[in-house]
C-alpha cells in the first residue's frame, strides 16, 4: 500500500493566503486604486449619461502603464504579470465597471493575442502601439452566432497570389469598438471544414470597406462601446494572419478561458464597490429610529452575509490567477475549470450585492444622483459576456463528469 503523504503533495514552501500579493501587484493596486479614486470617480456619473468613454481617461491609462501591463518593456509595456493585470481590473471596476472592461479586453484577449500567437513582425508593429496608445479589439460574435461562437459567418478568401486575403461579414457587439484602432477578426477561410476554417486577422481602423456600423444602447456599462462592425471585402495583407490559417478556434478558446477571470475581477470589484459605496451610507450618514440604519441586526446581517459572498468571490478569482500562472491545476489540466467557477460565481455574487445594496439605501440607493443603481445595471453583464453563466455551467459540470465519471 502507498503512504499515505507521498513526497510528491507536498512543498518546502508555506502555502500563502490566497489574497497574497505579490510588491508589484500590490504597487499596481495603490496606484490604480488612487487614479480611480482622483481621475475616475469625478466623471462616472457624466460617462454613463453620455455613454461615452471620456478620451482623456483613455490617454492617461495609457500614461498609467495599465494598458499593456504585460507586454514586455521592450515593446514600451509595463511587463508584469498576469495577476498585475487582474487586480487593475477589479481596482477599476470598484469605481467604474465600464473603464474596467475597456482595460480588461485591451489586456486580456487583445494584448494577450499578440504577445502568444503573433509573429516576431506583427509583435513588432503592433504591441508598442498597444502599449502606449491604441485601443484594441476582439471580434468573435456576430448576430448569428453568441454562444455558439464558431458557427460564425463572416468570410475570408485568400488572393490567388496568397498576399492578401479579403474578409467580407458582419461583427456585433464589439467592446472597444468606437475607441479602437486594431480588431482581433474572426473568419473563416474555408466554411466547408466547419469550425476548423476559422483564422484570426488583424484589421486596421480606416481599411477600405471596413466600417462602425452601429453603437448599442445598452443597460449597464454605458460609457463602454459595443458596436456592430461590417466588413465588405476588406483587404488584409498576408503578414496581418495571426498565427495560422485554421487555428483561429483554438486561440479564441484559450483567450477567452483568460478573459473569463478578467470578467471575473471586474465582476468582483463592481461587488467590493456597490458594497462600500452603501455602508459608507448605513454607518455613517443616515439615521432612522435615532440610530445609524446600519446598526439594526436586520441590516447588518445582510451586510455581513454579502461582504462573506465578495470575499468567496475574490478567492475563487485568485485561486484561478494563480492556478493559471502555475500553468495549470496539474500538468495538461489547464485553469478553465477555475475560470469558469470564478466568472460564473462572482457575477452572481455582484448582482446580489449590488441589488441588495440598492435597499439598503432605500430612496438614495434608486436615484441617479448616486451610484448604487449604476452598479446594479453594471452588473448585469457579467452573466452574458465571455460566455453566459449557462455556458460556465455546461463547461463545469463537462469538466467534473470527465473527473468522475468512470
Ligand atoms: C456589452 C457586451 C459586450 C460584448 N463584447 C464582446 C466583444 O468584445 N467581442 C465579442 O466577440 N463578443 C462580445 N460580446 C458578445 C457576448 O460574448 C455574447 O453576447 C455572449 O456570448 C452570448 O451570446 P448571445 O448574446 O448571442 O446570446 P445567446 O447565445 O443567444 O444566448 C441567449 C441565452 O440562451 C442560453 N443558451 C445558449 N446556448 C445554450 C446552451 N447550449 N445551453 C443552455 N443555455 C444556452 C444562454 O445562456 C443565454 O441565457 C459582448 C456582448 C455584450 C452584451
Amino acid at each position: 500500500m502507498a503512504p499515505l503523504v507521498s513526497r510528491r503533495h507536498y512543498s518546502e514552501i508555506n502555502p500563502t493566503p490566497i489574497f497574497h500579493l505579490t510588491e508589484t501587484e500590490e504597487m499596481l493596486k495603490e496606484s490604480v486604486a488612487r487614479f480611480s479614486k482622483e481621475v475616475i470617480l469625478p466623471k462616472v456619473r457624466e460617462m454613463d449619461e453620455a455613454e461615452m468613454m471620456d478620451r482623456g481617461i483613455v490617454e492617461q491609462l495609457f500614461e498609467q502603464g495599465v494598458m499593456g501591463i504585460e507586454i514586455g518593456e521592450e515593446y514600451g509595456g509595463s511587463g508584469m504579470s498576469f495577476g498585475s493585470a487582474v487586480v487593475a481590473i477589479e481596482e477599476l471596476a470598484r469605481v467604474d465597471p465600464s473603464v474596467s472592461v475597456l482595460v480588461d479586453v485591451h489586456n486580456t484577449l487583445v494584448n494577450t493575442a499578440f504577445r502568444t500567437y503573433g509573429s516576431a513582425a506583427l509583435k513588432k508593429k503592433y504591441l508598442p502601439r498597444l502599449a502606449t496608445g491604441t485601443v484594441g479589439s476582439f471580434c468573435l460574435s456576430e448576430p448569428a452566432s453568441g454562444s455558439d461562437a464558431f458557427a460564425l459567418q463572416t468570410k475570408a478568401i485568400k488572393s490567388s497570389s496568397g498576399g492578401s486575403y479579403k474578409i467580407t461579414g458582419q461583427k456585433m457587439w464589439i467592446t472597444n469598438a468606437a475607441e479602437s484602432e486594431i480588431f482581433i477578426v474572426f473568419a473563416n477561410i474555408a466554411p466547408e471544414r466547419g469550425y476548423k476554417g476559422i483564422t484570426a486577422f488583424i484589421v486596421e481602423k480606416g481599411m477600405p470597406g471596413f466600417a462602425i456600423a452601429k453603437k448599442e444602447k445598452k443597460l449597464g456599462i454605458k460609457a463602454s462601446s459595443t458596436c456592430v462592425l461590417t466588413f465588405d471585402d476588406v483587404e488584409v495583407p498576408a503578414e496581418n494572419l495571426l498565427g495560422n490559417e485554421g487555428e483561429g478556434y483554438k486561440y479564441a478558446i484559450s483567450l477567452l478561458n483568460e478573459g473569463r477571470i478578467g470578467i471575473a475581477a471586474q465582476m468582483t470589484g463592481l461587488a467590493l464597490g456597490a458594497w462600500e459605496n452603501a455602508v459608507k451610507y448605513v454607518w455613517n450618514d443616515r439615521k432612522q429610529f435615532g440610530k445609524y440604519i446600519g446598526e439594526f441586526q436586520g441590516m447588518q446581517f445582510q451586510i455581513a452575509q454579502a461582504r462573506t459572498e465578495i470575499e468567496a468571490a475574490r478567492a475563487l478569482v485568485y485561486n484561478a490567477v494563480r492556478v493559471k500562472e502555475a500553468g495549470g491545476a496539474r500538468a495538461g489540466e489547464g485553469f478553465v475549470k477555475e475560470a469558469a467557477m470564478a466568472k460564473l460565481y462572482a457575477s452572481q455574487v455582484a448582482q446580489r450585492v449590488s441589488g441588495s445594496a440598492i435597499e439598503w439605501m432605500g430612496g438614495m440607493g434608486f436615484v441617479r444622483e448616486g451610484l448604487a443603481e449604476k452598479f446594479w445595471r453594471d452588473s448585469k453583464i457579467g452573466a452574458i459576456y465571455e460566455g453566459t453563466s449557462n455556458i460556465q455551467l455546461q463547461t463545469i459540470a463537462k469538466l467534473l463528469q470527465k473527473e468522475y465519471k468512470v
